[in-house]
């Protein structure tokens, strides 16, 4: 039975003072559900910041609950349309375990439910008349806290009038509740698996996340042929340490897992304390390139606020230019030049 309460945890876990105090209160704030598989772990320092609530959540009261402006970007009811050539349709608010860095806490969590039969009929008429949309996310919450009957049905209309759109399976389900991944699953997905691919978008955090049942459910998207991306965010004493990314993304790639992003944690309330510095993680960016080949380098994100949108931050080479020569720096320090061609 997963965990619902300060006092099951209390029974599990010596709690401090401070995770004690928490609450939930009001609108933005995350229910607290850990799942079997995620309580079994909370014993690592890692596991538990990002899922026993803290009553830090209660006191911060910098950010705000939708730094991305989503809400100003929906187009049909629950379809996030802020980059022209790409939207996220939010499948449900339910999640099987809460991060308490979650991002769409304004969303995650609200009891809204599951998108309806006509809520999902919407989005993909929608997708269907906006011919400049290449790809969808299907996110939330959790896709995968869907029924099986109602994950066929979503992915049965929106590929019936998207077949050439890319869909995004973005989950956290393969690490907090891998069970989920069944034969019966997977047959549904292959039954729907037609036209444009399928790619699995996951969150790992930290290396002990990638357990082998994690491994496992990933693998079960690798051999019907879905590749798979990583999406992780920087989060204080949790992973804000290039040693730990470094392995996260060397054990990743062990698993046919491309490291995607790292995320900057974005400004949202009740997260404050879980953030990193971005001088900090800029650090981190730059040690984890000296020793990670290209194919195991996230890109270190940040997300603007007020819905400006994603933009990448790592170390600038381009120092200047002097005439047609480009002034470089090496990641040694050494300084390098490049001309332009003559004209
Ligand atoms: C991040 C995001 C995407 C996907 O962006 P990529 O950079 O292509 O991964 C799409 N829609 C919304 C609303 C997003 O926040
Ligand atoms: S799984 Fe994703 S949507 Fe759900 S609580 Fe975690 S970060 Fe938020």
């Amino acid at each position: 039975m997963p965990i619902t309460s300060i006092e099951e945890l209390s029974k599990l876990i010596e709690l401090s003072g401070s995770e004690k105090e928490w609450r939930e209160s009001g609108s933005g704030s995350l229910p607290l559900l850990i799942s079997d598989h995620i309580a079994s772990m909370l014993h690592e320092p890692a596991i538990r910041r990002q899922f026993v609530p803290d009553a830090l959540e209660n006191m911060d009261d910098t950010g705000n609950l939708d730094p991305q402006e989503e809400t100003g970007h929906e187009a049909a009811f629950r379809l996030v349309h802020r980059y022209h050539n790409r939207a996220a349709f939010l499948v449900t608010d339910r999640c099987f375990s809460y991060c308490r860095h979650c991002f769409r806490r304004r969303f995650t969590g609200s009891m809204t439910g599951p998108a309806t039969d006509e809520e999902i009929q919407k989005a993909a008429e929608y997708i269907n008349s906006h011919k400049e949309i290449k790809e969808v996310l299907l996110t939330g919450g959790d896709m995968f806290t869907l029924s099986d009957d109602r994950i066929a049905f979503l992915l049965k209309t929106m590929k019936e009038s998207n077949p050439d759109v890319i869909f995004r399976l973005c989950t956290r389900a393969v690490a907090v509740y891998p069970e989920r991944f069944t034969k019966k699953l997977f047959g549904i997905i292959r039954e729907h698996q037609t036209g444009a691919p399928y790619y699995l978008m996951t969150q790992f955090n930290h290396p002990a996340e990638l357990t082998e049942d994690a491994i496992g459910a990933v693998r079960g998207f690798l051999d019907l042929g879905i590749p798979a991306m990583n999406q992780t965010v920087l989060l204080k004493d949790v992973n804000d340490d290039a040693g730990i990314l470094i392995e996260l993304s060397n054990k990743l790639l062990y698993n046919r897992i491309k490291p995607y992003y790292l995320f900057q944690g974005d400004l949202v309330k009740g997260t404050q304390h879980l953030r990193v510095p971005i001088r900090k993680g800029l650090e981190i960016e730059r040690r984890m390139r000296m020793e990670l080949s290209g194919l195991g380098m996230p890109q270190y994100t940040i997300d603007l606020p007020q819905g400006g949108g994603k933009v990448i931050l790592t170390e600038n080479h381009l120092i200047g230019k002097k005439g047609r020569e480009y002034i470089f720096t090496t990641p040694e320090g050494d300084t390098r030049e490049y001309p332009d061609p003559i004209s």
